[in-house]
């Protein structure tokens, strides 16, 4: 067949149709974390019923197990294992491990589908039964007792495995209950953390009210100690002149007393009597004057001490004030920590790598929407088919079921899509690595889904925006409790393994070596050459994503008229820094629109567009075995085989938080390309990434 291969479909085949590097993944099926179930059972109708993925479920149990205190410890311990399938050690030794991951995503049976229980299979027969095989005929008795034993033994497991069940699901039942009550915790610790922002809000208000106040009466005690100086100033010039006004009467006085002796008695008398008079009233008008002063300085000075007083009452209550809001921003500092290692452990059960469906609305002129059921509350969707029977006669239904953390139905707004991530993008400022990836044929609402429509605003925005947005409003209410954040934004894509960047314009003509390293031991991946942008509002981060969307590579596919043949990639680092308390953290927000996974076939591609499809098929698949690495806990993860996960490394470890949207187009002939798509996301859903730690120091 000279057809190319989607990943999935790549996978799903069996060893002897596969390339030889395909025949390797396969070969270790039965080691790796994707199981293959078994040919037409998977597809049958009866058997709907939907399973979590088996490390999931021991994630759960184990939580459930272990004490509160120790159970971060225990998920880390439990995440990602996966107990063999007692088929193992039947098989001969296998290829190296990463051989074995390719096999695993390669092999793997779509989620949703029925899987035949291992368990069953490897079982070995009763003992009785080998017995049975060499009874003569005439032996019935003999034959009656082996089948006895048969079905007792077989009694004995349907007991054992009811009881399993019961266990199983009554932990199950624990483990949810848990999670809400963690919830309520979260949603009481931000409630409360909000009353103490407000109370702290109030206080800083009252304690510049008091210094305002404080400052009026300085200045009014200012005031009226400078009108008391005046005073006491006009006091003592006013004495002065009575004084000197009392010289001038005692020496008219002693003349009179001279024209007395001199007989000159009459007019002496007059003058006399005058000068007197004079006097006297000079006396009386100084004597006033004197009280009123003196009751004046006595309520200047009354008053004086009473501002006084209450001056340093109201600094004492500015010292009061001053601490308890000192206490208060400890108290608010210790709940943002809180609120951090609460917020982790919620994702943390959730699970670090989720995986989210969105199903896209039929677009205008859309043909028969294909038959499936989205069943939100149970976080399912199920594929339905009506193909002909293999004998050609009647119509079968087929089934194809597959759960996800979420499931989007096509009426579901950008808003709500970007809510059930604005969790994970809050553990970006938190100081964890988020990567979230669109994964889906072209035309099924990737770019839609990141990025949104050409205007970048109002309801459809994308998520990257949306998610901009979030960290800059976040980081602007952080920045009260101390918190100073830095941004760097890059965008890049990769072509054909080539990258190109997205912020350098089409236009400039100068080529470009960019080469993805890694500058010291202890730096973060980056990539030489490439624009990292420090920007330090929503609008800034606005204009790069317009710029780069301008650029990014696009071709003519029959598939699309504008379908994008390139992974691109977002990156915003984060780094924050609360000098008071000597705590910082760094992460990076990686926000990733993958090129479209249809197989060649369908888009009819040759020459440059075939080439295309080779680079994208090896690079997805590849990023299926970096998950399948990862999950089982491989020594080996096989970052450096393509670009886009080399890039992301930093991202797809135990350090990180990974969101997968797989987007489904409802077009009738979209119907094979979903299946496969969906068959991938359940693949990722197993896996389990090992529990996260912030990077903060
Ligand atoms: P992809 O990036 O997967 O190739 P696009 O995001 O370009 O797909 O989507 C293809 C078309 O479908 C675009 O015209 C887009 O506007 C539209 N579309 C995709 N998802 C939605 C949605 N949820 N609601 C409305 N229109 C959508
Ligand atoms: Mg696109």
């Amino acid at each position: 067949m000279d057809e190319e291969r989607s990943p999935l479909r790549q996978l799903n085949e069996k060893p002897t149709e596969l390339e030889p590097a395909e025949f390797m993944l396969s070969d270790c099926q039965d080691e790796g974390e994707f199981r293959r179930p078994l040919p037409g059972k998977e597809q049958s109708a009866g058997q709907s019923s939907l399973r979590q993925p088996a490390k999931k479920r021991l994630l759960d149990q184990s939580d459930d197990k272990a004490p509160p205190n120790k159970r971060k410890m225990v998920s880390a311990s439990v995440v990602g294992f996966k107990p063999r399938p007692p088929v193992m050690s039947q098989r001969p030794a296998v290829n190296p491990v990463y051989k074995t991951s390719a096999a695993t995503v390669a092999g793997g049976p779509s989620r949703g589908a029925m899987k035949k229980p291992v368990a069953a299979t490897s079982k070995p027969a009763p003992s009785g039964v080998g017995a049975a095989s060499r009874r003569p005929g005439w032996d019935l008795k003999g034959k009656m007792s082996d089948m006895q034993m048969k079905v007792s033994s077989y009694q004995e497991q349907v007991r054992n495995t009811k009881t399993q069940n019961r266990e199983l699901r009554e932990e199950a039942e624990r483990a949810r209950r848990e999670l809400e009550s963690l919830r309520e915790e979260h949603s009481a610790l931000l409630n409360k953390m909000s009353d103490v922002q407000c109370k702290v809000t109030s206080y800083q208000e009252q304690i510049q009210t008091i210094s305002q106040e404080n400052q009026g009466l300085r200045e009014r005690g200012d005031r009226a100690q400078r009108e008391l100086e005046g005073l006491t100033l006009e006091h003592s010039a006013l004495l002065n002149k009575m004084r000197s006004i009392g010289i001038v009467i005692s020496c008219s006085v002693s003349t009179l007393r001279v024209l007395e002796k001199r007989n000159d008695l009459d007019t002496a008398a007059v003058r006399g009597a005058a000068l007197s008079d004079i006097h006297v009233c000079f006396c009386r008008a100084y004597e006033m004057e004197n009280q009123e002063l003196s009751s004046l300085k006595r309520t200047l000075e009354m008053d004086l001490s009473r501002e006084r007083a209450l001056s340093a009452q109201r600094l004492q209550e500015v010292r009061e004030l001053t601490q308890s809001n000192a206490e208060q921003t400890d108290k608010l500092h210790q709940g943002e920590m809180e609120r951090r290692a609460l917020h982790n452990t919620l994702l943390e059960l959730k699970g670090n790598i989720r995986v989210f469906c969105r199903v896209r609305p039929l677009l205008d002129g859309g043909q028969q929407q294909s038959s499936f059921e989205i069943q939100p509350q149970d976080k399912t969707i199920v594929l339905v088919k009506t193909e002909e029977s293999h004998i050609g006669k009647e119509k079968e239904l087929h089934k194809y079921p597959f759960k996800f953390d979420h499931v989007f139905p096509p009426q579901c707004s950008q808003q709500q899509v970007f809510s059930e991530i604005s969790l994970l993008v809050q553990s970006a400022l938190d100081g964890y690595n988020v990567c979230s990836f669109a994964y889906g044929q072209t035309g099924s609402g990737k770019t839609y889904t990141m990025e949104g429509p050409d205007v970048l605003a109002g309801e459809e925005m994308g998520m990257i925006p949306r998610a901009v947005q979030q960290i800059f409003e976040a980081a602007c209410k952080l920045r009260e409790q101390g918190w100073e954040y830095q941004f760097t934004a890059s965008f890049l894509e990769i072509y054909n393994e080539t990258i190109r960047d997205l912020l350098v314009s089409n236009k400039t003509p100068k080529k470009m070596d960019y080469e993805i390293k890694r500058a010291s031991p202890t730096a973060d991946i980056r990539v030489t050459n490439l624009k990292y942008i420090p920007v330090s509002s929503e609008e800034e981060v606005l204009v790069l994503i317009k710029l780069a969307k301008q650029n990014r590579s696009t071709a003519r596919t029959q598939v699309n008229d504008v379908s994008s043949r390139s992974h691109s990639v977002f990156q915003l680092r984060i780094e924050g820094k609360n000098a008071a308390r000597d705590v910082s953290c760094n992460s990076i927000l990686s926000l990733v629109d993958l090129a479209g996974s249809e197989r060649v076939q369908k888009s009819q591609s040759t020459g440059d567009r075939l080439k295309e499809m080779k680079s994208i098929n090896a690079s997805l698949t590849n990023l299926g075995l970096v998950f399948s690495a990862l999950a089982s806990k491989d020594g080996f993860v096989p970052y450096r085989n393509c670009k886009l996960t080399y890039l992301l490394q930093d991202c797809l470890g135990g350090n990180s938080k990974t969101l997968m949207f797989v987007n489904i187009s409802p077009e009738i002939e979209s119907f094979s390309e979903s299946l496969n798509s969906l068959r991938f996301a359940s693949k990722v859903n197993e896996c389990v990434i090992g529990t996260a730690t912030a990077n903060r120091k």
